[in-house]
């Protein structure tokens, strides 16, 4: 059994002790929240509850995991590691480069493993998008859309302060994640990105980020909190084919296109005018279908962190995807900044 220490027990410490209970091969030897009614409620959940971070680095448990607002997590993690735990940090792993880079080298100093909680790589949706993609049926994809659009605001407390707060730090981690997932084979060379502050000033409370490829692809992610008509969750674009999922409950549609040439479209009036090339296609020279749907195993990653620690397997979330998500998070504030798009280089 391995055992974790916990450390912040709000919405995704408390899950993350209900995880590790529920996962039958870990399980949470102690908890700390910094804030004494959390601390109570962590201990009428039945959890063993440390008073001091001090007595949590004493516990003899080798893991940890570190569930506390971002903008700890270079610090708290960094003295985990000093204390021989075995660290699994929430996302974002850091606010920026330089502190991911200071991160790295405290595990590599120590000889622990660093790994980021990266749990929407196992979402339902975004395999679907993975699945549509190595198989091919788009034929050569050309664009990616991932939007998260919410209409509730930003979430209270400290998402709502700088620093580490506002969405791109909060959702944009796992869309951009997600994305240099989805297109491998290639790296972004530039992007571009606006934030909006609708309802918040402090903070971003949304945003809307290019990334551009050398080869012509490009990715759009959006995140707002204004908006009570979601656009699609996913839309990817391929040169026969396209695919959307309309949001997370439902499965991914695909559209193929089984002759390109049409000999009889009849142009039809659309708005004030008539068109023929941009009619909608129908049957005769489409094929449209749902893919099928696999559930992530939803254990995988605490299970792939522990093999890591005992030397049995590589990490999943790689020391180079979580610098290259970070700089493009870097990158992004840059343009943000400055209004024009910005250089990267992910190599
Ligand atoms: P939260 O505000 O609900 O909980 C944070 C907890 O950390 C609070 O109880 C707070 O008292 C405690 N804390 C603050 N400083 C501390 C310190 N120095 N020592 C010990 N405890 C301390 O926030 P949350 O929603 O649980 O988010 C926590 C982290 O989890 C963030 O990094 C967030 O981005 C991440 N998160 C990840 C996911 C995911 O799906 N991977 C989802 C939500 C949140």
């Amino acid at each position: 059994m391995h055992r974790f220490l916990v450390l912040g027990y709000g919405a995704m410490g408390m899950w993350h002790a209900g995880h590790l209970k529920k996962s039958g091969f870990a399980d949470a030897a102690g908890v700390y929240d910094i804030d004494p009614d959390r601390r109570a409620l962590a201990r009428e959940h039945g959890f063993q509850v440390f008073d001091s971070m001090e007595e949590l680095l004493q516990c003899e448990a080798d893991m940890a995991v570190a569930a506390t607002p971002n903008e700890s997590h270079d610090e708290l993690a960094c003295m985990l590691l000093r204390t021989g735990k075995h660290v699994l940090v929430e996302k974002p792993a850091a606010l920026n480069e330089k502190e991911l880079l200071h991160m790295y080298a405290e595990a590599e100093k120590t000889g622990k493993i660093l790994a980021v909680h990266m749990n929407r790589r196992f979402d339902r949706d975004f395999l679907a998008v993975q699945n549509v993609l190595t198989q091919g049926l788009l034929g050569s994809p050309f664009r990616l859309e991932s939007r998260i659009h919410g209409s509730r605001g930003v979430p209270d407390g400290w998402r709502r302060k700088n620093p580490g707060g506002g969405m791109l730090y909060d959702w944009g981690v796992h869309l951009i994640d997600q994305a240099l997932l989805a297109f491998q084979d290639d790296l972004p060379v530039r992007v571009y990105c606006r934030m909006s502050h609708i309802l918040e000033k402090e903070v971003d409370d949304g945003f809307a980020l290019t990334m551009y490829y050398g080869d012509g692809k490009t990715v759009i992610i959006e995140v707002s909190t204004c908006n009570f008509i979601p656009m699609p969750r996913f839309y990817l674009c391929g040169t026969t084919g396209t695919a959307v999922i309309r949001d997370w409950r439902e499965p991914c549609q695909v559209t193929q296109c089984t002759a390109w040439r049409e000999e009889d479209v009849m142009p039809v009036i659309r708005g004030n005018g008539i068109t023929k090339t941009m009619s909608p296609r129908d049957e005769l020279t489409t094929r449209s279908f749902q893919t099928e749907q696999r559930l992530g195993d939803p254990y995988e990653l605490l299970r792939n962190f522990c093999a890591a620690a005992e030397g049995k397997e590589e990490l999943l979330v790689k020391k180079e995807q979580t610098l290259s998500v970070m700089r493009v998070i870097d990158a992004a504030f840059r343009s943000a900044e400055t209004g024009s798009p910005v250089e990267i280089s992910l190599r």
